[in-house]
């Protein structure tokens, strides 16, 4: 099932980088392009994947389509293994706590956004590029209040989170939320689709009671995209996704700068195989911890 999933479709133009099967579909249609094996593990059951690509250079937006198919297959297969345990998500259409949170994206999705736009009628370029500047302005207008507060050199990390909690202070829904929906659904950001909960939804309130419980992913893709971009780059840091387009839009030249593909795509892996190992062995751990805390 995951093999026809995965099937390509026979696009006109196959974009240069995409997740694949390993049945050789891929390779009977494509055989100029190369293809890269590659395992991961979900809740102790192997998924065996392979990523294909065209030879030649990428920009980092090219990067994306392939990492949110690999993050829908993951969160997909991880939805199914999670019912064989008798638990699910708890995340529904409509259900809408979680986009009042800051959502961080990698500067290879907002460069991929930027372009995606620019490819819309102009009428919904119009109405998506004045959303953009709207929430900009929102949000850029309380920035200062934030970094007066905020004056310290803190540590990535802790920068970040500190700036999602100012965030979430500020009560914000998230630009695309219409109505309690999403009107980029297909195109939303790598963090949304890899924030689903196994909580009650109540859990996710920006003042709920207690934390809700994420679903355990082996892996987030958004963290590999952010890790990549800043890896190829040599310095990056995640963007606001309200400030996105502009970002993008002010750094054509970044936008715009190549790699060859094999140097991306096993930067890529790399980084992916990295993390999946790390959350492995940190889990190992809090488990032996557990069980060593057990009389
Ligand atoms: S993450 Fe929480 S708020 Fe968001 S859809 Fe899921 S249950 Fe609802
Ligand atoms: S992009 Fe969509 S899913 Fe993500 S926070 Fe905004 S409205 Fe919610």
């Amino acid at each position: 099932m995951l093999s026809r999933a995965l099937e390509p479709s026979r696009p006109a133009v196959m974009p240069p980088v995409v997740l694949c099967d390993r049945q050789g579909y891929t390779q009977r249609l494509y055989p100029d392009r190369r293809v890269i094996p590659f395992d991961l593990d979900i809740l102790g059951r192997r998924l065996p994947l392979a990523i294909s690509y065209a030879q030649g250079p990428v920009i980092l937006a090219d990067l994306v389509p392939m990492a949110r198919t690999l993050s829908d297959v993951l969160t997909g297969q991880l939805r199914v293994t999670l019912e064989g345990f008798d638990r699910s998500a708890s995340c529904r259409v409509g259900c809408a706590h979680c986009c009042y949170y800051l959502v961080p994206v990698s500067p290879a999705e907002a460069f991929h956004l930027e372009r995606k736009i620019r490819t819309l009628p102009p009428p919904q370029q119009r109405a998506i590029v004045g959303v953009f500047r709207m929430a900009g302005r929102r949000l850029l207008k309380r920035l200062p209040e934030y970094q007066l507060q905020h004056a310290d050199t803190d540590r990535s990390a802790e920068r970040l989170q500190r700036l999602s909690d100012w965030y979430a202070s500020l009560h914000l829904a998230c630009p695309f939320l219409v109505n309690n929906l999403c009107v980029i659904y297909n195109l939303r950001p790598l963090a949304c689709r890899e924030y689903w909960v196994t909580s009650a939804p109540d859990c996710c309130r920006i003042d709920g009671k207690t934390p809700p419980t994420l679903a355990p992913l082996p892996v987030r893709i958004a963290e590999v995209l952010t890790d990549v971009c800043a890896e190829l780059e040599g310095e990056s840091e995640p963007v606001l996704l309200p400030v996105a387009l502009p970002f993008a839009e002010s750094q054509p030249e970044r936008c715009r700068r190549t790699w060859p593909a094999h140097v991306a795509v096993e930067r890529f892996l790399d980084v992916l195989l990295h993390h999946a190992h790390r959350n492995s062995m940190a889990d190992r751990e809090g488990f032996c911890a557990t069980d060593a805390a057990t009389p």
